[in-house]
């Protein structure tokens, strides 16, 4: 399986990026018809999930709760100042899943994979592997 880059340059502090066309590209250029695709965040203050992208108000929504569970200041500390951010991004976790059918991402109609920046701005990478035939 071969593993690739997909860049994804972050434009605010607290943003969800739809990166679903990125992936859904590799799976494409894979050649796999059968599998599974994988996505690894390989940063500790930005994580992936899966959620609505027709509405984009669920985006906004999620990270405006995520804010309040999670605040900006609080009884952190690391040093950073940025506690709130790795803390975020382990809720929302650093892998995904998806299932590859005839070809495709097997995604749900209303279903889209997000890039989940907590401390941006910053130029991002994610990493996808392709495996299956
Ligand atoms: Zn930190």
């Amino acid at each position: 399986m071969k593993w690739t880059q997909v860049e994804v340059p972050t434009a605010a502090r607290t943003q969800f990026l739809d990166i679903t066309g990125a992936v859904a590209s590799e799976v494409a250029k894979s050649g796999v018809k059968t599998g599974i695709c994988y996505v690894y965040m390989p940063h500790t203050t930005a994580g992936l999930t899966i959620n609505e992208n027709a509405d984009p108000d669920v985006a906004r929504d999620i990270l405006a709760a995520l804010a309040r569970l999670v605040p900006l200041a609080g009884d952190y500390r690391h040093a950073e100042g940025n506690s709130d951010a790795h803390v975020k991004a382990s809720l929302v976790g650093f892998t995904l899943t998806v299932p590859v059918i005839d070809g495709r991402l097997a995604l749900g109609t209303w279903q889209g994979i997000y890039f989940c920046e907590f401390d941006g701005p910053r130029h991002r990478h994610v990493l996808v592997g392709v495996i299956g035939q």
